[in-house]
């Protein structure tokens, strides 16, 4: 029966198979100009001009002043497979030009009419060919011509209907080949381009030639660009681990809200999305608003690290060492962004807008989050107690930020020498006897550990991992950021520099705030007393104790009741906005007591909470980068809620690295509790485990009070693998 007869399996004709392969190598006008470009340049032009029609469906035409093609090529000039660039396999592992497949020209034939015109050096006139699925029409013909080759794609996609059809705006493609040009003309200055549309006089895109990077950028970036950007260099040259970069990047001055990312590895236009991420997470941890930058590099590896043959286009690249290369660039341009940025005026972005709505306006979590999208208020550091100080503090930080162990020593030699001089009279003697407490509580094997630790990442948004000797250790930022402001506090008692807030917020509609949030957790029942009457009896709670406030603890709270200035606990640390409410409600509880030697320990609870590095109230984008290098579609979430959370939960990263942990090794004194709260869990790590299994095995020993939460969350091992490269041994986990 015909009906149980399967179906006749057909070979497909020769031509189709063909289109469909060349639809892959020539996606659409952007990607033949790219081939075309780089067989240019393969051929040692020194101008290379280009004259687009309908975004280059209709038209694109490439003229070059190159080495031009032999007679005796150009017959099987787009022939598949043919290349002057390789003949051996062997020849794939060190060919340095660009293109070296020879599928390029031949793929244009199946999908477009192409004409190529040559001439060779010596020769008086030039040839004219026209080819159509990969073999030549005719016999070239003899033509006028100068040394070089012009190529003619007409009509592309024109036998792909459906490709063709999806080309809806020719505006959209003329811009792609814009950026393809005025990429390749960064990477090659030493050669001239120009872009214009057929029939117009001006070129879109043009650049002298023979000048440098810079220059280059500057003709087509614009000066405003070029102005902002900072050279950047770096290498490593390991046997089995070399490259080299170079290039620029914007300093803190540019803003735009886009990255431009013009990478080339081996004078190859890639996108690697990876390196892409890695570099935006530094700028947005390191630069005060969430610009997106600018980036431009030429990364040379030895040809045989990198695969281009991955992807058709050679558009994606994969290549050895892509983790620590990655990593090498990132530690580069924060660098140069630190340094280029000392100067930089502290900032913290509040949300403190949202204490200004009116009264009786309901505050949801949403509006709470749209509030941030205000302008930004300003910390603004000074010195509360030495005006005269008050330039050194801010400068000193901010040159200091390159090397955080300077700075904290110094902090130390500050602080013991100013003990030396104003002897011990920092507070009264419950303090003393605080601090005396801190000093016999403290675990000395705990603080053997973190005093000589390596940071190594953030294994959940809590935990983070470190490792002392050859031991890896959990360690809980929360708690050790807390227990680190609440002596610090205490220790810089009467002394702390002041951030001056740069809207003082009134302390009022702090607390009323702060009680709407509690009324929405439940811990508010309006029978506990109107909001307004509570929020005015704690409100003349913290002015009775205004002056003790700004004497010991740099709070200012000013005659109206408005917040001014807040301590300065940790250099280089300024607390979350987000929680300034909930600060104003345990101040005025902290304040609350008749003897005012007890609000001391109080009121560095309040503090020390405000200003632990709780995860950011917004919750963390995803941060799932595909693996490999891909081809990255700009469909990026720009939306400024994804934007704000992304620098917030950056910028909290970089300081619990950069700042919290190297504080914590000079100054922390870890109390005993530690050991066996969860604060710290020891992991066991086994030398010789192979890479592959990125798991670390719990001691067996687990504190009983660590929550299952968190034991779960350890099971989704979040280190990147730049992380996991600077463990000296293979951790393996083990539940
Ligand atoms: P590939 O660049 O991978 O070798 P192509 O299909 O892009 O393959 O080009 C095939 C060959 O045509 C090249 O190897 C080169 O010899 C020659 N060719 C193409 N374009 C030019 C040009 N503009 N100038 C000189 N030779 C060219
Ligand atoms: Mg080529």
């Amino acid at each position: 029966m015909d009906m149980a007869l399967p179906p006749r399996i057909r070979k497909l004709e020769e031509s189709v198979v063909n289109r469909i392969a060349a639809g892959e190598v020539i996606q659409r006008p952007a990607s033949a100009l790219k081939e075309l470009l780089e067989n240019s340049l393969d051929a040692g032009a020194t101008v290379v001009s280009v004259i687009v029609k309908d975004g280059g469906l209709k038209l694109i035409q490439i003229t070059d002043n190159g080495h031009g093609i032999r007679y005796e090529d150009l017959p099987i000039l787009c022939e598949r497979h043919t290349t002057s660039k390789i003949t051996a396999f062997e020849d794939l592992q060190r060919v340095s030009t660009l293109g070296f497949r020879g599928e390029a020209l031949a793929s244009m034939t199946f999908v477009a009419h192409l004409t190529v015109t040559t001439m060779t050096e010596g020769q008086t006139h030039g040839y004219r060919a026209s080819y159509k699925d990969g073999a030549m029409e005719g016999d070239p013909r003899p033509c006028a011509a100068v040394k070089g080759t012009q190529i003619m794609v007409e009509n592309l996609f024109y036998n792909v209907t459906a490709r063709r059809k999806s080309f809806k705006n020719p505006s959209d493609e003329y811009a792609r080949v814009v950026d393809v040009i005025s990429k390749y003309s960064i990477q090659n200055p030493k050669v001239g381009f120009s872009c214009k549309k057929f029939g117009d006089a001006r070129a879109d895109v043009q650049t002298p030639g023979n000048t440098s990077a810079l220059e280059a950028i500057r003709a087509v970036y614009g000066p405003g660009t070029s102005r902002e950007l900072i050279e950047i260099k770096t290498s490593k040259n390991d046997s089995s681990d070399s490259f080299e970069m170079n290039g620029y990047i914007s300093s803190a001055n540019y803003s735009a809200k886009r990255t431009t990312m013009i990478l080339f590895i081996n004078d190859r236009l890639v996108d690697c999305a990876p390196l892409k991420r890695a570099i935006e997470v530094v700028y947005a941890a390191v630069l005060p608003k969430a610009s997106k930058p600018y980036i431009y590099m030429s990364i040379r590896l030895p040809s045989e690290h990198v695969d281009v043959n991955v992807h058709p286009t050679k558009k994606e690249v994969s290549f050895l060492n892509q983790e620590s290369l990655i990593e090498a660039i990132q530690t580069a341009v924060e660098q140069e962004l630190l340094q280029s940025n000392k100067s930089r005026t502290f900032y913290a972005q509040t949300s403190l807008e949202a204490a200004f709505l009116p009264q009786g306006q309901p505050r949801s979590q949403a509006e709470n989050k749209s509030s941030q999208k205000a302008p930004v208020n300003k910390l603004v550091r000074t010195d509360s107690q030495s005006p005269a100080g008050r330039m050194h503090a801010f400068l000193a930080s901010g040159a200091e930020l390159k090397n955080d162990l300077t700075a904290m020593r110094r902090i130390v030699r500050q602080r013991r020498h100013s003990n030396d001089t104003s002897g011990s009279s920092s507070g009264s003697s419950a303090v003393e006897r605080m601090l005396a407490a801190v000093d016999t509580e403290t675990h000395s094997g705990l603080l053997e550990i973190i005093r000589h630790s390596t940071f190594i990442g953030m294994a959940d948004d809590v935990l983070a991992l470190i490792q002392h000797k050859t031991r890896l250790y959990l360690m809980n930022c929360l708690t050790l950021s807390k227990e680190l402001m609440y002596q610090q506090a205490l220790v810089r008692l009467r002394r702390l520099n002041a951030l001056r807030l740069s809207n003082p917020a009134p302390v009022y509609d702090l607390i009323v705030m702060a009680l709407d949030e509690e009324e929405q957790c439940g811990n508010y029942h309006a029978t506990d007393g109107s909001k307004d009457g509570i929020a005015q009896v704690y409100c003349n709670q913290i002015l009775k104790r205004a002056e003790f406030l700004r004497e010991c603890f740099s709070i200012d709270i000013d005659d109206n009741g408005n917040v001014c200035t807040l301590p300065l606990i940790v250099e280089q640390h300024t607390p979350d906005m987000d929680r300034l409410p909930l600060f104003a409600l345990h101040l005025s509880k902290s304040v609350d007591c008749d003897v005012e030697d007890e609000c001391f320990e109080a009121v560095a609870r309040a503090l020390s909470e405000f200003y632990a590095l709780h995860p950011p109230l917004l919750p963390r984008p995803s941060t799932n980068p595909p693996a490999v290098c891909a081809e990255s579609n700009e469909t990026e979430m720009d939306e400024d809620v994804g934007l704000e959370a992304e620098s917030k939960w950056s910028q909290r990263d970089w300081t619990i690295q950069h700042v919290l942990f190297p504080a914590m090794k000079l100054l922390l004194k870890p109390p005993v509790r530690m050991a066996t709260d969860g604060t710290a869990l020891q992991v066991r790590g086994f030398a010789g485990i192979p890479r592959r299994f990125n798991f670390l095995i719990l001691r067996k020993t687990i504190p009983r009070s660590l929550p299952l939460r968190l034991l779960l969350s350890l099971t989704k091992w979040k280190l990147n693998q730049g992380d996991l490269n600077k463990l000296k041994f293979n951790p393996f986990i083990y539940i």
